[in-house]
């Protein structure tokens, strides 16, 4: 593995949310009133969570993004700073609360979630223009679709034109994303309903996820990274055929935040300089350890856990 902390820097701008989870022995009806059977509050977001796992698998972190001047804002902060995270670009809205994720959880786990993007809406392009230099310190920019498409589009754009590795999970993702794009991102890493929704195609196999990435990269993308769950990832980089790397076989107890901890774990790679495979396998055996495990940021691993796996 390539081991060069002082250039791993990793900037991530996206979202942060309270998580606001509640167990329920179902989910309940329109107009009804349910008793629940616990309740937690749990620092989220794709943003926070892809922070936090690039900073546990071994990068420099700086988080852009906005908080609420209230006391979830305070505690997501705290949350990010007690993992090293640099907070210097995280700024507190005096007009928005911070992002909430209501989380309804049945006996089967099966959920149902209403998210309130809060001050997650006031990522703009001016902040983006505020932190210029958090981006200009960075070797690999990750983003998702957590913040307005507009702030999205710059720090594409931005941290393309600083020379920067540009990654993008397209999370949640709503339809095709916009052509422009395309050429500004290195690393575009949809999941397998992810892919779908940006191409159309059907993206359950290995083999449907290699044409949903031939799709994205006569579309213009460079390297289309698929995650497919237990069946692992599918890659296409540059001209090389796609290429099928296994997931590790683990039993699986939760698979919140597997996603964001591979996206973490690749991007520490990468600003490591380590070779795309590498970072890949790397990634995968971080995610594999985090489905062993319960929850969103408490299951992500760090550099050392993965290095004994
Ligand atoms: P998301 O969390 O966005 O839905 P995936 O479910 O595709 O993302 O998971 C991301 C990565 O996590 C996978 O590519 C794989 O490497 C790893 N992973 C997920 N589920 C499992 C599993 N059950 N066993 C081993 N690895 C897994």
């Amino acid at each position: 593995m390539v081991s060069n902390p002082a250039r791993a820097r990793v900037a991530v701008v996206g979202s942060l949310n309270m998580d606001l989870v509640a167990r329920a022995p179902r989910l309940p009806q329109p107009g009804e009133t349910l008793a629940g059977q616990s309740f937690a509050q749990v620092p989220g977001g794709k943003g926070g969570n892809q922070a936090v796992a690039a900073a546990r698998l071994g990068a420099q972190v700086a988080m852009v993004g906005c908080v609420g001047a209230d006391a979830n804002g305070a505690q997501l902060r705290a949350g990010l700073e007690a993992e090293q995270i640099d907070c210097a670009a995280l700024e507190t809205s005096e007009r928005a609360s911070t992002g909430v994720a209501l989380i309804i959880v049945d006996a089967g786990s099966q959920n149902a979630i209403v998210i309130v993007a809060g001050s997650n809406g006031e990522v703009t392009p001016a902040t983006l223009s505020r932190h210029e230099a958090v981006l200009a310190a960075a070797d690999v920019v990750v983003c998702q679709l957590e913040t307005p498409p507009d702030t999205v589009h710059a720090a594409l754009a931005a941290a393309h034109r600083l020379g920067k590795t540009v990654v993008l999970n397209p999370a949640p993702a709503t339809g095709p994303l916009p052509a422009q794009w395309l050429p500004l991102i290195d690393y575009l890493i949809p999941n397998e309903l992810e892919a779908a929704t940006l191409t159309g195609l059907p993206v359950r196999t290995p083999d449907e996820a290699a044409a949903a990435a031939a799709a994205l990269r006569n579309a213009g993308a460079r390297n289309v990274i698929i995650t497919l769950g237990a069946q692992g990832v599918l890659a296409a980089l540059g001209d090389a055929a796609p290429a099928h790397f296994a997931a590790p076989r683990v039993s699986a107890i939760d698979t919140t935040a597997a996603g964001d901890t591979f996206i973490g774990g690749l991007a520490a790679q990468l600003a490591q300089r380590a070779p795309v495979g590498d970072a890949i396998r790397f990634a995968q055996r971080a995610a594999a350890l985090s489905v062993t495990r319960a929850g969103a940021q408490p299951s992500i691993p760090t550099r050392a856990e993965v290095d004994a796996s």
